[in-house]
């Protein structure tokens, strides 16, 4: 799939802008805090009704604007979809394919993105949350209920928590909290794990050609839980896991087990990527990481997401730099932003549609 169009209006610094993007490479091109990060959220934002930056939609509006818009023209295998979305400061939103009001998961069916920021390239160094955060959103790329899944778990575990740190607690109402959690949270559990084996396979491949020759091992750090397991076991083993730990989430009032403590671990050569690996390394992880998950969207979905890259090429050498590009089939749609063209090869240069930015404006 590709964007044939782009309309920003009151995003951010972008004011007004309309982008033509029937092109495969786009290069947009700006100093600092001129807009570049802001139009490819705006992207993002379209296939995900997240931002990566924030959870708060009112920050998406213009600073001196009542409402935001984006609108864009997504060109897939079976037809032309058109998307548009819109929010204001009463926090109204409305969602529109073809012009017709969607719901929030109709309208994030439509587009595929995979975002490369510059971030990411933390994100062996990061919180656990941090990547519990990125396999959350990766999946739901690929499992679309997976979101609804996840929020389901939450407000349980809202609810237990709110329990916790009350004066009396009720046990009964405890285990029936924690029986809840534990059916909600092992599909939750299960599709990580299912998906992380999925993505190994094939970052493994990309990793060793990277790093000529070193072994990646992706593992799944749950408390409970030690090697692959069904769904019903998973469940069963969380359940035990929550009983036996009751006494403990009274004492400190606040739920101490399950996939919301969960993290995912990452070994080169059998050594533990976040503490041992140098900085070259772990960014081979992540970008060995961001090509798998943008080869099982393509798989899973039947068609290439847009591959979005937010000023990551300055900050990989040259080969990862080479191997990225190259890895680029011609058909996905790529949108790169970078400060100048210094980093890319004429060759390159010579096939991409490239745009100026400044103050949030076209030039
Ligand atoms: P860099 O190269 O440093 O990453 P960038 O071109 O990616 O820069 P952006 O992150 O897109 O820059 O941000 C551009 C500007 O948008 C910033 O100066 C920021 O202050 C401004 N901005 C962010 N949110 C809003 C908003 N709601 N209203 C107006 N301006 C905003
Ligand atoms: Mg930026």
């Amino acid at each position: 799939m590709r964007l044939k169009n782009l309309t920003l209006k009151n995003y951010r610094n972008c004011k007004s802008i309309t982008l033509d993007l029937g092109f495969d490479k786009i290069l947009i091109i700006g100093k600092n805090a001129q807009g570049k990060t802001n139009i490819l959220e705006s992207v993002y934002f379209l296939s995900t009704l997240k931002s990566p930056r924030t959870s708060n939609n009112q920050e998406l509006i213009n600073f001196d604007a009542q409402s935001v818009e984006v609108r864009s023209d997504v060109v897939k295998a079976d037809a032309d979809v058109e998307l548009a979305f819109f929010y204001n400061r009463e926090k109204t939103r409305e969602l529109r394919v073809n012009t017709l009001k969607t719901t929030p998961k109709n309208f994030k069916s439509v587009l595929r993105t995979v975002l490369f920021a510059t971030p990411d390239l933390l994100l062996l160094r990061g919180n656990p949350s941090d990547r519990r955060e990125w396999l959350d959103r990766a999946i739901s790329q690929v499992y679309p209920a997976y979101d609804e899944r996840l929020s389901k778990y939450d407000k349980i575990r809202i609810q237990k928590n709110n329990l916790l740190k009350s004066d009396y607690i009720d046990e009964t109402l405890l285990r029936v909290y924690n029986e809840q959690m534990a059916i909600a949270g092992s599909n939750i559990i299960f599709l990580r794990l299912k998906f992380l084996k999925e993505i190994e396979r094939i970052a493994r491949e990309k990793h060793k050609i990277i790093s000529e020759s070193e072994e990646l091992k992706i593992q799944y750090d749950c408390s409970f839980l030690n090697g692959e397991e069904d769904v019903e076991t998973i469940s069963r083993l969380f359940a035990a896991a929550l009983e036996e730990r009751m006494n403990e989430e009274i004492r400190r009032g606040q739920s101490c087990v399950g996939p919301q403590r969960d993290d995912i671990l990452f070994y080169i050569n059998d050594s533990e990527a976040t503490k041992f690996a140098s900085q070259g390394q772990q960014r081979t992880v992540v970008l060995a990481l961001k090509l798998s998950e943008l080869e099982i969207i393509t798989d899973k979905t039947g068609e290439n997401p847009v591959l979005l890259l937010d000023d990551v090429l300055a900050e990989l050498d040259d080969i990862r730099q080479n191997f990225l590009l190259k890895s680029i089939k011609p058909g996905v749609q790529t949108i790169i932003t970078s400060v100048d063209t210094i980093h890319f090869e004429e060759e390159f240069l010579r096939d991409v549609k490239i745009y100026n930015i400044e103050q949030g404006q076209i030039s």
